[in-house]
C-alpha cells in the first residue's frame, strides 16, 4: 500500500489523481491533500479519501475549512500555511507526491518532497522553469525519484531508453515536443488581440486549469515545456524541436541516431501519464477510453509559427540566455496570465509584457534558492508596473 500526498488535489490534476487512486484502492491511500480557494471540493474529498491532512493557505480557510469537514464529521486534521505543505510532501508516512499546485507557489513544497527522497510526480512545470539548476541537484543529491507527468515529458520519458536516463545520451539525436497549438492555431495576430479569456481557456482537447489553458493559447505552454525538458533530459534546446500536431493523440517522440522515431500515442487525458508515474515501473489501469486511431483516421504535423507566437520565442530567448533568465520569464508570465484572465490587459500584450520584463532584467546565475525567489520576486515587480501602465 503506498501512501501519496496530493498537492493541489482541488484542481484539474487533482482531481484526475484521485480519479486513478480511487479506481485502486488496494494499492494507494491519500495521506494529504491541498487546496486553495476551493474549500467545499476540498471538503468532499477529505471525506471521499479519508485523508489525514488537508492544507490550505491561510488561518481563515482552514477555520472555514474545518467547519465544513466538522457538520460532515469528517476526520481530517487541518493545517495551514506553506511550512504546512512542506510538512505534508516531506512526512516520513508518505511514500508519493504528485505535485500539482500551479505556478511558483509549488516550488518550495516540490522541493521539500525531493528533499525527502520521496517519489516525486512532477506536474507543476513553473518550479522547474524557475529553478531548474537547484531542483535538479537536489534530486541528485536525495536521490528521490523524479517522473514527469506533463503528457509530453511523460511521453519522452517513456520513449528514450534506459541507457540515456543513466547518462549516455550517444543513442538519441533529438527529442520532439509535440504542441496541440492550442485554440488560436489558426488565428491572425488581430484576432488574437481581441481574444478574451473564455475563448483562450476553450482549448480544443484538453480539460485543464485556467492559467495552463492561456499558456496553451500564447504557445508559452510549449517554451516552458521546452526548459522543462531541458532540464529533465539534461539536453540543449537545440536537441529539442517542437511539432504541432493539432489531434493531441501523439504525444511526444524521440529520434533515434539510426533513423527510428519512438512516439508514445494515447487519448489526449492525463490520467494516462499519472497512471503511469503512480504505478512506475509497473503498469496500471487508469479508465482512460481506447485509443481508436481508425475513427480518428488522420494525424497531421506543422512546424510551429513563432511569429503569430511569440511567446515561444521568448522561451526559446530565455533558454539560451541562461542563469535566472527562464525564472524571470515563468515571473512575468504567471503575472500577465492573471493579469489576462482578469480584463486588465489584451490576450496578445502577455508576450509584451514578458518581453519588456525580459529586457529590463540584469541576468545572472543563482546560486541559492534565496537569489531564485529575488529574481522572482524583483521580476513581478516589474511586470506589475508595466502592467499598470498598458491599462491607463
Ligand atoms: P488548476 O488551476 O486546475 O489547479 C491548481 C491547483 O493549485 C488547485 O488545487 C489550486 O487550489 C491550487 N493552487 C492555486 N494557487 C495556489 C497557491 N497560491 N498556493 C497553493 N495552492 C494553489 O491547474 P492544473 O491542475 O491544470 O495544473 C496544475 C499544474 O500542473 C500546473 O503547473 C500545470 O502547468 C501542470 N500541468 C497541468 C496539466 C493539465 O492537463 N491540467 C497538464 C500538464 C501540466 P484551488 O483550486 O482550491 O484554488
Ligand atoms: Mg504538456
Amino acid at each position: 500500500m503506498q501512501s501519496v500526498t496530493v498537492l493541489g488535489a482541488t484542481g484539474s490534476i487533482g482531481e484526475s489523481t484521485l480519479d486513478v487512486i480511487a479506481q485502486h484502492p488496494d494499492k494507494y491511500s491519500v495521506f494529504a491533500l491541498s487546496g486553495h480557494r476551493q474549500l467545499e471540493k476540498l471538503a468532499v474529498q477529505c471525506l471521499q479519501h479519508n485523508a489525514q491532512y488537508a492544507v490550505v493557505n491561510h488561518k481563515s480557510s482552514a477555520q472555514q475549512l474545518r467547519a465544513l469537514l466538522a457538520d460532515r464529521k469528517g476526520n481530517t486534521e487541518v493545517l495551514y500555511g506553506v511550512e504546512a505543505l512542506c510538512e505534508v510532501a516531506r512526512s516520513a508516512q508518505v511514500d508519493m507526491v504528485m505535485a500539482a499546485i500551479v505556478g511558483a507557489a509549488g516550488l518550495l513544497p516540490t522541493l521539500a518532497a525531493i528533499d525527502a527522497s520521496k517519489k516525486v510526480l512532477l506536474a507543476n512545470k513553473e518550479s522547474l522553469v524557475m529553478a531548474g539548476g537547484i531542483f535538479m541537484q537536489a534530486v541528485k543529491d536525495s536521490n528521490a525519484t523524479l517522473l514527469p507527468i506533463d503528457s509530453e515529458h511523460n511521453a519522452i520519458f517513456q520513449c528514450l531508453p534506459e541507457s540515456y536516463l543513466n547518462g549516455d545520451q550517444s543513442a538519441v539525436k533529438k527529442l520532439i515536443l509535440s504542441a496541440s497549438g492550442g485554440p488560436f492555431r489558426d488565428w491572425t495576430l488581430e484576432q488574437m488581440k481581441l481574444a478574451t479569456p473564455q475563448q483562450a481557456c476553450a482549448h480544443p482537447n484538453w480539460n485543464m486549469g485556467s492559467k495552463i489553458s492561456v499558456d496553451s493559447a500564447s504557445m508559452m505552454n510549449k517554451g516552458l515545456e521546452l526548459i522543462e525538458a531541458k532540464w529533465l533530459f539534461n539536453t540543449s534546446a537545440e536537441q529539442i524541436e517542437i511539432l504541432v500536431h493539432p489531434q493531441s493523440v501523439v504525444h511526444s517522440l524521440v529520434q533515434y541516431v539510426d533513423g527510428s522515431v519512438l512516439a508514445q500515442l494515447g487519448n489526449p487525458d492525463m490520467r494516462t501519464p499519472i497512471a503511469y508515474g503512480l504505478a512506475w515501473p509497473n503498469r496500471i489501469a487508469s479508465n482512460v477510453a481506447d485509443l481508436e486511431l481508425g475513427e480518428i483516421a488522420q494525424l497531421s504535423f506543422e512546424k510551429p509559427d513563432r511569429e503569430r507566437f511569440p511567446c515561444l520565442q521568448l522561451a526559446y530567448n530565455a533558454a539560451a540566455a541562461g542563469g535566472d533568465a527562464p525564472t524571470v520569464l515563468n515571473a512575468a508570465n504567471e503575472v500577465a496570465v492573471e493579469a489576462f484572465l482578469n480584463h486588465r490587459i489584451g490576450f496578445t500584450q502577455i508576450a509584451q509584457v514578458v518581453e519588456n520584463t525580459l529586457s529590463e532584467c540584469v541576468f545572472s546565475e543563482p546560486e541559492s534558492l534565496e537569489a531564485i525567489q529575488d529574481a522572482d520576486a524583483r521580476a513581478r515587480v516589474i511586470s506589475m508596473a508595466l502592467i499598470k501602465r498598458l491599462e491607463v
